[in-house]
C-alpha cells in the first residue's frame, strides 16, 4: 500500500531561505514540504556548513541592515527554542577598507543614527 500524504506547500531548496520560509508557513498552520537535492543541513548550500557570520553594514542599502538586525532576533529565538543558544557566539569582527570607501561611510551614518535613537 502507498501511503499518501498532503502538503499545501512544498518547498523546493532547504537553504536559509528555504528553511525559514518553511517555519513560517508551518506556523502558519500550513502543512509544509522541505525538500534538498542534498538532504537536511549539507555544506553544499551557499548558507550551510560549520559557521556564518550575521553582519549589520549594509550602507546605504538600508533595508538589508534593518532585515539584518530583525533576522538576528530571529535566530537567537530559534536557537533558544531548540536550546542550541551556543550555536550563536558574538564575536567582533575587522573590516579593511580605505578610509573613503561610501559603503563604510554610509554604514557609519547609519550606526550613529540608529546609536542616537537608541539613546533617544
Ligand atoms: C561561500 C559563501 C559564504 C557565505 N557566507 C555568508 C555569511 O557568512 N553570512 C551571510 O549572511 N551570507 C553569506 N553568504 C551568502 C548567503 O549564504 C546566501 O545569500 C544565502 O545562503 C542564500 O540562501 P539560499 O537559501 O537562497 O541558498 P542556499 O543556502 O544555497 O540553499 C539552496 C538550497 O537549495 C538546494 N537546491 C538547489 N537546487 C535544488 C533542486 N533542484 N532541488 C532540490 N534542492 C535544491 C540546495 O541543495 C541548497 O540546500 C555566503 C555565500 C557563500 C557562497
Amino acid at each position: 500500500m502507498i501511503a499518501t500524504k498532503i502538503y499545501d506547500v512544498a518547498v523546493v531548496g532547504a537553504g536559509v531561505f528555504g528553511g525559514w520560509t518553511a517555519l513560517q508557513l508551518a506556523r502558519r498552520g500550513k502543512r509544509v514540504l522541505l525538500l534538498d537535492a542534498y538532504g537536511p543541513g549539507h555544506s553544499r548550500a551557499s548558507s550551510g556548513d560549520e559557521s556564518r557570520i550575521i553582519r549589520m553594514g549594509y550602507g546605504a542599502d538600508e533595508i538589508y541592515t534593518r532585515w539584518s538586525q530583525r533576522s538576528l532576533v530571529q535566530w537567537k529565538e530559534l536557537f533558544a527554542a531548540t536550546g542550541n543558544e551556543a550555536l550563536f557566539r558574538k564575536t567582533g569582527v575587522l573590516w579593511l577598507a580605505e578610509a573613503e570607501n561610501p559603503q563604510l561611510q554610509a554604514t557609519k551614518v547609519f550606526c550613529s543614527v540608529m546609536a542616537w535613537s537608541l539613546r533617544n
